[in-house]
């Protein structure tokens, strides 16, 4: 089955000349919610606004079902992380959803408001609210009202970038059930980017891990968090708040915040790191090779995929004699 989303060796530099995105590789099936885990600074949000044509790629390729996607259109939308923020103030909740809509169906206002209606219905909130204003909701209505909102402009794809990171507790699970049955009921593709990876098990179907601008993991999502194979993904389980993990965590990765190795020798690798490994200065379990030799990424198993020196063919003769 040929992919709704697929994202081709995508590169993007920053003005200083570094990679934000280096050879990002990526499918998204229809009725599949995709994973992209990591850290702030690994290169997600920059992902999704380039995958959504709010900025452009400097290498690669996005495909919306097989047809390149050249700029920002309908086919793909975007729900954005402050629900507060991506709501016009001065604007109805109805006036948010009708504009999109007459933009798609071209019919008449009546038949429009009935369609927004049906919308708000869709993301489990009540048609009274459409009479209202943003600063009249709830953090978790606005971003049902967002999700709304990309609904109305009829997209395949919906990149959602940490949409529940600002809302309360309570009412998060709410955001990522509506996500779920969205996916399930409209064949929509997902790509569900956060930091936070309780999140990401609870609705996702397959995980990528992502450091430095490049997939370093990706399979089905009870392999990738349940039994991680990438030191940086170990890590990021590791380092989930307590409570809040969801599988058994990983044999002994060093922490987030406490790199296992020296300042001087972490900086050592990090220099290094431009032509090896990027993660060679955190990792605890780097090779001889890591500092000077960019890790492929491999197969590891059917849908299981790791750019890792210790997955390559001769890693424990490497492994030996360090
Ligand atoms: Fe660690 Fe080397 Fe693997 Fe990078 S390639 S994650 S430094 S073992």
């Amino acid at each position: 089955m040929s992919a709704l989303l697929a994202v081709r060796d995508l590169g993007k530099r920053f003005s200083d000349g570094r990679r934000a995105l280096d050879g990002v590789s990526l499918d998204v099936h229809a009725g599949e919610v995709v994973a992209l885990v990591g850290e702030s600074g690994s290169g997600k949000s920059t992902l999704a606004r380039v995958v959504c044509g709010l900025v452009p790629a400097d290498e690669g390729q996005v495909l919306i079902a097989g047809q390149r996607l050249r700029r920002a259109g309908t086919r793909v939308q975007m729900v954005f992380q402050d629900p507060f923020a991506s709501l016009n103030p001065v604007h109805t909740v109805e006036h948010h959803l009708l504009r999109p809509l007459a933009r798609r169906l071209r019919q008449p206002a009546a038949a429009l408001r009935a369609e927004a209606a049906r919308l708000l219905a869709a993301v489990g909130l009540e048609a009274s609210l459409a009479a209202r204003h943003p600063h009249a909701l709830s953090g978790g209505q606005r971003q049902r009202v967002a999700i709304a909102r990309a609904l109305a402009a009829g997209p395949e794809v919906i990149l959602a970038d940490e949409p529940t990171s600002m809302l309360d507790v309570s009412t998060r699970l709410g955001v990522l059930t509506l996500l779920r049955r969205l996916a399930d009921e409209r064949r929509l593709g997902i790509l569900f980017i956060t930091h936070d990876l309780a999140s990401a098990a609870a609705i996702a179907d397959r995980v990528l891990t992502m450091y430095a601008g490049r997939v370093v993991e990706s399979g089905a999502t009870a392999t990738v968090l349940g039994a991680p194979s990438h030191p940086y993904t170990r890590l990021l389980l590791a380092s989930a708040p307590r409570g809040e993990r969801i599988l058994p965590r990983a044999s002994s990765p060093s922490s987030l915040s406490s790199p296992s190795r020296s300042a001087a020798s972490s900086r050592a690798f990090a220099a290094a790191a431009a032509a090896g490994c990027p993660f060679v200065a955190r990792c605890p379990d780097a090779l001889p090779c890591c500092p000077d030799t960019p890790p492929a990424n491999r197969t590891i198993a059917a849908d299981h995929h790791v750019r890792c020196h210790l997955y390559q063919e001769g890693a424990s003769e490497h492994a030996a004699l360090s």
